[in-house]
């Protein structure tokens, strides 16, 4: 049984290592002079600086990722968070759990979980009745985390996350970042003897045999089974499907080395007292081989659609936060079209099935009910069980 990669992603190689250890006969093509999309790093003045993501597994080694690496035989080191998370606030690091917020903003959650049961409520309304602690943390998560702000989403679309956190636990960092993540797949992908191509795939047909695979100089390759890891709205490009109506979600991210530690823990500092910075991690608290030195990572979402404006808002607050330290802005890397954070905003993610019978889509547009590359891990279960279910090897 053939079947065909598009895009060496995240979500496309987790695919094709699962498939390849079921003795799936895979082939991965993808466009760019490496692997990984926005989930690999590149080393630059000894620091690991990423191609999108902040070195995080979102629930570390007990997340849906961490099951599914498993299952397909990846070897990955997660360092788990401790504690799950910390907020500055009005100067002070607090660290975060169910008991850091004040009762009535508990309560209120709770009364808004049941109200949710028959309507939906954007979490802008929430907001508005918590405890200005309460309030400016939930704002910095869904920054930090979704790359969006409380009138973005609704209850029941973060209410999952939330489960989940309470379920798996908070982040994880896999020791050497990302691209171990990316290297332990390709390893298993090519130790069960399928291929890795470079290569721009630039249509994908319906035959009578299965489906076909056009590249450039006219060459095309015949498969069973075509899963796109390209994102919704290009693989439409490439088939005659309907463009979907998606909305991504964009941001912008700060890679800096500095001299002396600002967060002595492995999780998330949440800074809920800025202009659009919503979190720092320091990714060497996980793994000191991830930089020369100390190496934090910020991030914003994109509130205005002006990158120099909000590149701007952001600076001044790494200035503030960073008062008094000595420091050097290594990379500051703006994420939308093409390459946002997330082609799919939460809530707004496509099926992996098509209406074209043999292509699935994975990836950040397909992801299951969770949040980032534990979402992505989601979708790709369910392809693979389909998969599996109705395409006899
Ligand atoms: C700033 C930022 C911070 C983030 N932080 C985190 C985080 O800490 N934790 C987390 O879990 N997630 C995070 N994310 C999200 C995470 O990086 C993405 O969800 C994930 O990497 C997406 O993987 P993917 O496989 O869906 O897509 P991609 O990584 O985009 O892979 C798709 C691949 O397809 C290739 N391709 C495209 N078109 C073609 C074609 N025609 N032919 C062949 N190949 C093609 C592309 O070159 C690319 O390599 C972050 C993202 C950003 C931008």
């Amino acid at each position: 049984m053939r079947v065909a990669v598009i895009g060496a992603g995240l979500g496309g190689l987790l695919t094709a290592a699962l498939l390849s250890e079921k003795g799936y006969e895979v082939e991965v093509f993808e466009k760019l002079p490496f692997f990984g999309g926005r989930f690999t790093n590149f080393n630059y003045k000894g620091y690991e600086i990423t191609t999108g993501a902040l070195h995080m597994i979102p629930h570390g080694s007990k997340g849906p990722l961490a099951k599914l690496l498993k299952k397909a035989g990846a070897k990955i080191e997660i360092v788990d968070s401790k504690p799950n998370g910390t907020a500055l606030y009005r100067g002070e690091e607090i660290v975060v759990n169910r008991k850091s917020f004040p009762l009535k903003s508990r309560l209120m959650f709770g009364f808004y979980y049941l109200k949710n049961l028959f309507r939906e409520v954007k979490l802008s309304e929430v907001e508005s009745r918590l405890d200005d602690f309460s309030a400016k943390f939930l704002r910095a998560f869904l920054g930090w985390s979704l790359s969006v702000t409380p009138s973005q989403v609704t209850f029941s679309e973060v209410y999952p996350i939330y489960e989940a956190t309470y379920e798996f636990g908070g982040p994880g960092i896999p020791v050497g970042g990302c691209k171990s993540v990316i290297n332990a797949l390709i390893e298993v992908i090519k130790s069960n003897d399928c291929k890795l191509e470079r290569n721009t795939v630039r249509a994908i047909r319906k035959e009578n045999f299965g489906l076909s695979v056009h590249f450039y100089r006219r060459e095309s390759k015949k498969f069973e089974v075509v899963i796109s890891d390209i994102g919704p709205i290009e693989t439409c490009r490439l088939t005659e499907l309907k463009l979907p109506e998606l909305s991504e979600s964009r941001g912008i991210k700060y890679s800096i080395a500095l001299e002396e530690p600002l967060i002595d823990h492995t999780s998330v500092m949440f800074t809920l007292e800025t202009r659009r910075i919503c979190g720092i991690n320091q990714v060497t608290n996980a793994d000191p081989n991830l930089g020369k030195k100390h190496f934090l990572m910020a991030h914003q979402p994109m509130i205005t659609s002006n990158v120099k404006f909000e590149i701007a808002e952001g600076l001044r607050d790494l200035k503030e936060i960073l008062k008094g330290y000595k420091y050097e802005l290594l990379a500051i890397q703006s994420f939308s079209d093409g390459w946002p954070v997330n082609r799919a905003k939460i809530g707004c993610d496509c099926k992996n099935e098509t209406s074209i019978k043999g292509l699935y889509l994975v990836g950040d547009g397909a992801k299951g009910d969770d949040i980032e590359v534990d979402g992505i891990a989601l979708g790709v279960e369910r392809v693979v069980k389909k998969i599996e279910k109705e395409v006899v090897l």
